[in-house]
């Protein structure tokens, strides 16, 4: 019998999970398939991304609900720009009476860990629904509720029949879990099945419906684009988690078949809604860029019985941009670019930097891992050997290569490359356009704009310096990374 994925990346049968890697990217495409890339850890790290944020975000927009957070206070944190992404979305969807988040805190301390933090979440639970009456209560868990032993589910459950007409969710987020920050992404989907699918039958199929997965990161503008691709060969969409609704989630398993925006997003639900309802998925890459864009959509159209329409589209499609494609290509053609962000991002922009005649020297990305290797292979084709950086975070070690490498434009969270004065652009940006057809442009004229006017970033680093000492500069950005049986 098929083993049931657990929610931490990690521990995936079907594949090895690399986080602590640094070198060649062709060296790493010839060891992976090999089992050679070698099992290491880092000896100083600077922080991980947590995967309770990833849980927080995944389900923050979800219509009618709260959020009750199980933890000290601090890994709270987060939560304010969750609520920013909140609000924003909330704009950009046409509303003007913006609202916060609904989130509770139980604020966890010293006594709570000797003595337990189950009276808290009680409180906290009743809390919720006083003051909001939701159909909806997601609880995430933390690492301090895992390790004293609170019972979340089962403090969850009794609450829950003092008010049945609400739904209380528990999602099983320690951070300590996974050095995977989209296991928590998982952590949300497998809470979905569990309580909110659970009684739910496939039914009557809804022809031409797709579920349409994304991370909280997709714009509104670019689900627009996306959705707007999909209905030119007649396809509509369940867009889901973001800005859903306990309907929308409900009416998953009648979907014609499923894909995510987001490589690493969703994948193992997709699995999951395969073998419970037998829905096909198509998993690739991320669209962006036109050859990735390509790569996604025909992927769906196989699934949906639409590639006649889409390659007919496609052909269209790239005609009608390609004229301002080529404008741009004559801004980029040549420039060296380094690029970072989530793996589904990171490897989608490292092909888009193909699109405008860019080379890519340089990449950060969270993960690599089976899904992953297709996707070397290709940048490795196209651009030769690059630098890659499997890294969650580690400012120290981007830093260390970008000032080596000095690219010509920097793609990704740009808050220490600013400080390098190096321009720079991003591609996890949800407030403006990145995926799909028309949005390449934009990016393009974004990437172009910055490497003309590359001011704003040199003002900051004359202002703006970064903690280290030179010689880290000069040392091995990878020293730290130790490998199994070496010192
Ligand atoms: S859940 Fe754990 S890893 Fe996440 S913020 Fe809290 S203490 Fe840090």
């Amino acid at each position: 019998m098929a083993k049931q994925y657990g929610g931490i990346r990690e521990l995936r049968p079907d594949t090895d999970t690399y986080n602590d890697w640094g070198g060649s990217s062709v060296q790493a495409a010839a060891d992976f398939p090999r089992n050679c890339l070698g099992r290491a850890d880092r000896s100083f790290s600077q922080g991980l991304q947590c995967q309770q944020i990833n849980s927080v975000m995944a389900l923050l927009s979800m219509e009618d609900a709260a959020f009750v957070v199980h933890s000290p206070l601090g890994c709270a944190g987060c939560c304010s720009m969750a609520n920013d992404w909140f609000r924003v979305g909330q704009l950009h969807r046409g509303s003007f009476a913006l609202r916060n988040a609904r989130i509770l805190v139980t604020n966890l301390d010293q006594r709570d860990v000797i003595l337990g933090g189950e009276a808290k979440l009680r409180r906290a639970l009743r809390l919720a629904w006083e003051r909001y009456s939701p159909k909806l209560i997601f609880v995430f868990t933390s690492c301090a509720s895992g390790i004293i032993g609170d019972d979340v589910d089962a403090v969850s459950a009794e609450v829950n029949e003092e008010f049945p007409e609400t739904l209380i969710v528990p999602i099983h987020c320690e951070g300590f879990k996974s050095k995977v920050c989209a296991s928590g992404y998982d952590a949300a989907f497998i809470a979905i099945t569990k309580y909110i699918l659970k009684d739910e039958q496939r039914g009557d199929t809804i022809p031409g419906l797709l579920n349409l997965f994304a991370p909280p990161t997709v714009s509104y503008v670019d689900q627009l684009e996306i959705e707007r691709i999909l209905g030119e060969i007649g396809i509509t969409c369940n867009y889901i988690p973001f800005y859903s609704s306990p309907d929308k989630i409900r009416k998953i398993p009648r979907a014609q078949a499923s894909t995510a925006i987001c490589k690493v997003f969703a994948d193992e639900f997709m699995k999951e809604l395969e073998r419970l309802y037998g829905i096909p998925y198509s998993h690739t890459i991320m669209p962006i860029g036109s050859r990735n864009t390509d790569r996604w959509l025909l992927g769906v159209a196989k699934i949906m019985g639409k590639e006649e329409e889409a390659r007919a589209y496609i052909a269209r499609e790239r005609a009608a941009i390609e004229p301002l494609v080529e404008c741009l290509r004559r801004r980029l053609e040549g420039k060296t670019v380094f690029i970072t962000g989530g793996t589904g991002r990171t490897f989608a922009a490292g092909a888009l930097a193909d699109d405008f005649g860019m080379k890519l020297i340089g990449m950060q990305t969270p993960t690599y891992d089976k899904e992953i290797q297709e996707d070397v292979e290709q940048l490795n084709s196209l651009h030769g050997d690059f630098v890659l950086d499997v890294a969650n975070m580690m400012p120290f070690e981007q830093v260390n290569l970008l000032k080596k490498l000095k690219p010509d434009v920097f793609i990704g969270v740009p808050i220490w490359a600013a400080r390098l004065g190096l321009p720079s652009t991003h591609v996890l940006d949800i407030k403006r356009p990145t995926l799909g057809y028309r949005n390449l442009v934009y990016l393009g004229q974004k990437i172009a704009a910055q490497i003309e006017n590359p001011g704003y970033n040199k003002n900051i680093s004359r202002y703006a310096t970064l903690p280290y000492k030179e010689s880290w500069y000069v040392d091995d950005p990878f020293k730290f990374i130790r490998r199994e049986g070496k010192k």
